[in-house]
């Protein structure tokens, strides 16, 4: 199956992808891993990304899409593939399903992940992720047995740059002026199913595999 998840920024977008993509036995592609990934690794791509991922602004579609391109044809993403945070404007959609086309597929559906806003900026603020193995955690609502340390794997939690205040509001400004219209884009495709993201992780992970389920029939 090839899965696109849309949502506002702390939606629980990186969360769900895991045990959706775990679910379906495909790998989940996250964009803005990737762009972190590179900047931890100190290489061209993560020095060039950082600069816009601070700001709170989107990197510029040709790197992204060039990023995307490589990375859907990889062996693993042939049968299907879940991907996080891609694309993120029409334009990057548009250049997704051409990109598909050109493999002969397309998207099966798009998940759009509905918070309201109040609770999307209670999720960022509290987000921390691991150095090490990357998982994500809420002081609050998804807090490790002991502060700053991450349960999975004993790594130092951290909390992300553009996690601070002034940068989440620029975020959901791009999310509203940029993201936001592919909720229309895949509407009109006849792909979209919206998902109620509130209440515990598990519940929601249920209520999109049951879109999911809902859309294979
Ligand atoms: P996104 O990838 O959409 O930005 P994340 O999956 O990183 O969102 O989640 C943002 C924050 O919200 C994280 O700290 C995560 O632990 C927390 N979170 C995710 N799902 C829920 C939920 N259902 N209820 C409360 N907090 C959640
Ligand atoms: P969140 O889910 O919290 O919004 P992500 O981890 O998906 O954050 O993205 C973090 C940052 O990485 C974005 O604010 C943006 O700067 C960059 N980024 C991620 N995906 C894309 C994309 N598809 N196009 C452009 N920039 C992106």
């Amino acid at each position: 199956m090839r899965v696109v998840l849309v949502g506002p920024p702390g939606a629980g977008k990186g969360t769900q992808a895991q045990f959706i993509a775990s679910h379906l036995s495909i790998p989940k592609i996250s964009t803005g891993d990737i762009f972190r990934a590179n900047v931890s690794g100190g290489t061209e791509l993560g020095k060039l990304a950082k600069e816009y991922m601070d700001r709170g602004d989107l990197v510029p579609d040709e790197v992204t899409v060039a990023m995307v391109r490589d990375r859907l044809a990889e062996d693993d993403a042939q049968e299907g593939f879940l991907l996080d945070g891609f694309p993120r404007n029409v334009p990057q959609a548009e250049v997704l399903k051409k990109m598909l086309a050109e493999f002969g597929t397309a998207l099966d559906v798009v998940l759009n992940l509905v918070v309201e806003d109040d609770e999307v900026v209670r999720r960022l603020a509290g987000r921390r992720t691991c150095r090490s193995c990357g998982k994500v955690w809420h002081v609050l609502f998804d807090p490790p047995a002991v502060e700053g340390v991450c349960d999975a794997c004993g790594g130092e939690l951290f909390q992300r740059d553009d996690d601070r205040e002034e940068t989440i509001r620029r975020r959901l400004e791009v999310y509203q002026e940029q993201t936001s219209p592919l909720i229309s884009f895949y509407a009109d495709e006849g792909i979209l199913q919206g998902v109620d993201a509130t209440g515990p992780v598990e519940e929601i992970t249920q209520r999109a595999m049951s879109a999911l389920r809902r859309f294979a029939d």
